[in-house]
């Protein structure tokens, strides 16, 4: 890639993904990462199709991150994410990530890398 626009910085978080950096980005990520990073934590492998923000853009987030800022997700993990980005819903995705993993470390790995 050559230059990096620096007029995004100003529009929504949704804009990104229509753009064409942006799914160059995914598939290169996708590419890179085809298993769901969260089910992999859990021992199973799911082929991700969604790739999301580590950080996202409302925390200061870059829209266009390295590769390993972002996360490769099947779509049930997305949709634990995308709730758990709106507490109402935080229940739910309380219980989906509790627990350990088999080396012990917590399943959610929202709690660390957005802390
Ligand atoms: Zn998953």
């Amino acid at each position: 890639m050559a230059k990096t626009p620096t007029s995004w910085r100003k529009r929504k978080r949704s804009s990104i993904y229509g753009t064409s950096v942006w799914k160059k980005l995914r598939a290169a990520k996708l590419g890179r990462d085809p298993v769901c990073q969260i089910c992999e934590r859990r021992n199973r492998a799911v082929i991700a199709t969604t790739v999301d923000h580590i950080t996202p853009l409302s925390k200061g987030g870059a829209p266009y991150p390295p590769l390993d800022q972002l996360f490769s997700l099947c779509t049930r993990c997305h949709q634990l994410k995308t709730a758990r980005d709106h507490p109402r819903h935080s229940t739910d995705t309380k219980a989906a990530f509790a627990g350990s993993d088999i080396h012990g470390n917590p399943l959610d790995p929202f709690h660390e890398w957005n802390a």
